[in-house]
């Protein structure tokens, strides 16, 4: 969870997550859509449903108990470097890098390095530099203490030299080259996009559609548009939807437009009033929390039914 999201987002979900799901095996019975519920406010939603597979792959191959091997772990979906790293060194003591951007940041101005992180050679040179440093019987504390570092001592902008336990060798302090270090890729330009969607609600429903796996928000349900990602003017929202969907609808006046963020991409979503003469391969979904609306979605459900003006 705490991946790409700050903890003070996370603290609440984790408790609901634990609450709802207090073993492998309870999260490997949940459905799809349950665990885009549980997940909502998290973001990467893809995450969710490979670390529930993982549940599965624990309950079937490993008896409902997290594997302690090595091997084991690395098989399990959903578990990339960084949660293999923490997994096997804090639960069970391997001697196992867990590299955040914390302990990037932390190595990068150590050792002086001008590698961009983020990129193959950067990771190759931290990870070897860790394993240098790795403490065979503590691994666990000893990422953790790496992480904390990074993120109290060696902060990105204003690190506390004074106050850090290894800056006698450390490079970046010693040719003060810390607002340097550690460098960065150049960022990906924003893509700036404006969307459009119909929204039509019927008492406790309203007109949508699944995402495919293939696209953003995979699994959830979202508005009938273009996509969120592609640019839509307001003439061409009615042929978007039938050549998608094979729907006929009559898009009328804006009702809601709302702003959102994925990845690098900013994107304006604006919402038409509409009729639906054909719903095609639309369906209707239940407005109630436990469907899987997209963030967008549901942010354009609560400016509408403030507004008073969205269509029954
Ligand atoms: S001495 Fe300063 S720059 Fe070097 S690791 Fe410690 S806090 Fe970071």
């Amino acid at each position: 969870m705490l991946q790409q999201t700050r903890v003070e987002a996370v603290c609440e979900p984790f408790e609901r997550f634990l609450t709802q799901y207090p073993s492998p095996s309870a999260f490997a019975e949940a459905s799809d859509d349950e665990v885009l519920v549980a997940w909502r406010g998290l973001g990467y939603y893809r995450r969710a449903r490979l670390l529930r597979d993982g549940a599965r792959r624990v309950v079937e191959a490993h008896g409902g108990t997290v594997p302690s091997s090595l091997e084991d772990l690395r098989d399990l979906p959903g578990i990339g470097p960084y949660t293999l790293g923490a997994v096997a060194s804090i639960a069970f003591g391997h001697p196992e890098p867990a590299v955040d951007g914390n302990v990037e940041r932390v190595v990068s101005r150590h050792r002086g390095f001008e590698e961009p992180i983020g990129t193959g050679p950067a990771r190759r040179q931290i990870r070897q530099v860790i394993e240098g440093w790795m403490s065979a019987d503590r691994a666990g504390d000893f990422n953790q203490a790496l992480m904390e570092l990074g993120a109290v001592v060696c902060t990105p902008t204003s690190p506390n030299c004074e106050a850090c336990p290894i800056a006698a060798p450390c490079v970046a302090r010693r040719t003060d080259r810390t607002g340097q270090l550690p460098v960065k890729k150049a960022p990906k330009k924003a893509i700036v996009v404006t969307s459009r969607a119909i929204v039509v609600v019927r008492g406790e429903r309203a007109l949508g559609y699944r995402v495919p796996d293939d696209q953003p928000n995979a699994g959830q349900i979202e508005l009938p548009g273009p996509g969120i990602l592609v640019d839509c003017d307001p003439d061409d929202l009615r042929a978007a939807i039938r050549s998608r969907f094979d729907a006929v609808v009559a898009a009328g006046q804006e009702v809601a437009s709302i702003q959102h963020a994925i990845t690098h991409h900013r994107i304006t979503l604006h919402c038409h009033a509409a009729t639906v003469q054909r719903k095609g391969q639309l369906d209707w979904f239940s407005l109630a929390a436990e469907t899987p609306w997209t963030t967008p979605s549901r942010k354009v459900f609560g400016r509408v039914d403030k507004s008073g003006r969205l269509e029954a």
